[in-house]
């Protein structure tokens, strides 16, 4: 009876340290499980003429709000920037008279016309008289190709040196009776701010904002894993066919399409990125481009620039100003900027 007594208080600590062990471990366990599959918040608004969607997560603030403030700053720039409002509106208006501009248009135009500069025009801002010509300016508008004189009166309009800002930033002018459309920058510039808006209220926070196909990173998945980004197959019909995938940590990357909105007529397609030296859709053998950049501004107007120039020189020289392209041309064969496929494997 001793015996036993004395063996008691002993098997009852080994089954106290058992249990306590045991819980520790499902402790363990139980965290890492919920912080493995911490749930992404996810937010889609229709904004800036096209599906936006904010996936966020956060260990220090609410995902919801974070996704909140980003909606809020790219609504911002939407009615800022829309093509029928705002300073666009107003300076399209202008008869080339000055118009004073803020720092921050000031920004986006001059970033506009660098990526113009460097791609020898292919991206241009004042393609408005020609867009609005065809009937790409508004969902609603009527879609029609024009005659060959209404394009060529459009058209010499068009030329993105006629947009002239002053020595100080503070005033632009249209000259020649130019007009701006930012549709192929503005995307990409809310894409980069309302990162940024996230940034500053949780500098760790992680995800990505994807507004129509301008995807910018907000930190890598859990913090340590790539976001896996399918490039659209350019002839899918139900647009959910992809035709590679590319791995993101950080930066962004920026597809434009034939397949965004087009009309045909006769067999033909015509879409909405324009060649701004022939006033027609671009027609150099690519039905897709995609660029990946450190801004997603950039690599929202580099990729517009992409689909116009081509592969051949093209857009050769695109590494040079930190853009890398994936084209797919109308044979469904691909070019790649040297550089590009360190994206296509984790
Ligand atoms: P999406 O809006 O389909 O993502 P883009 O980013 O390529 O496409 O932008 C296309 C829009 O930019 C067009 O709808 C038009 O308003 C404008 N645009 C068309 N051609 C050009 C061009 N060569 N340079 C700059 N903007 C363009
Ligand atoms: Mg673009």
């Amino acid at each position: 009876m001793r015996q036993r007594n004395s063996r008691n208080p002993l098997s009852s600590s080994t089954f106290l340290y058992t249990i306590l062990a045991l819980l520790a471990i499902s402790i363990l366990t139980w965290l890492f499980i919920t912080n493995d599959k911490k749930e992404y918040y996810t937010k889609t608004d229709y904004l800036l003429g096209t599906y936006v969607t904010v996936r966020v997560n956060s260990d220090k603030t609410s995902p919801v709000l974070l996704a909140n403030a980003a909606f809020k700053e790219i609504k911002r720039i939407d009615e800022k920037y829309g093509s029928t409002r705002g300073i666009v509106e107003t300076l399209n208006s202008s008869r080339g008279n000055w118009v004073e501009i803020d720092q921050e248009t000031a920004f986006l135009l001059k970033s506009a016309l660098e990526v113009s500069k460097n791609t020898g025009g292919a991206f241009d801002p004042t393609l408005y008289p020609i867009i609005k010509l065809w009937g790409f300016d508004d969902i609603e508008s009527e879609k029609h190709v024009p005659s060959r004189n209404d394009i060529e009166e459009a058209l010499a309009k068009v030329g993105y040196k006629n947009i002239e800002i002053s020595p100080e930033g503070d005033r632009v002018r249209l000259l020649n009776g130019a007009q701006i459309d930012l549709s192929g920058i503005a995307k990409g510039y809310a894409v980069d701010m309302a990162i940024l808006k996230i940034k500053s209220i949780d500098e760790k926070a992680t995800g990505f904002i994807d507004a129509g196909g301008d995807i910018g990173i907000i930190g890598p998945k859990f913090g340590s894993r790539p976001w896996v980004i399918g490039i659209r197959h350019p002839r899918s019909e139900n647009g959910d066919k992809v035709i590679d995938y590319v791995y993101m940590y950080d930066g962004s990357i920026a597809t434009s399409g034939d397949y965004e909105r087009f009309f045909e007529v006769d067999d033909v397609r015509y879409h909405h990125i324009f060649d701004p030296s022939t006033g027609f859709p671009a027609n150099n053998g690519v039905i897709s481009s995609t660029v990946i950049h450190k801004s997603a501004m950039l690599a929202d107007a580099y990729a517009t620039a992409a689909f116009v120039l081509g592969d051949s020189p093209g857009v050769t020289f695109f590494p040079r100003y930190g853009a890398l392209a994936f084209l797919v041309r109308d044979d469904l064969s691909i070019f790649k900027n040297k550089g590009f496929e360190v994206y296509l494997s984790k």
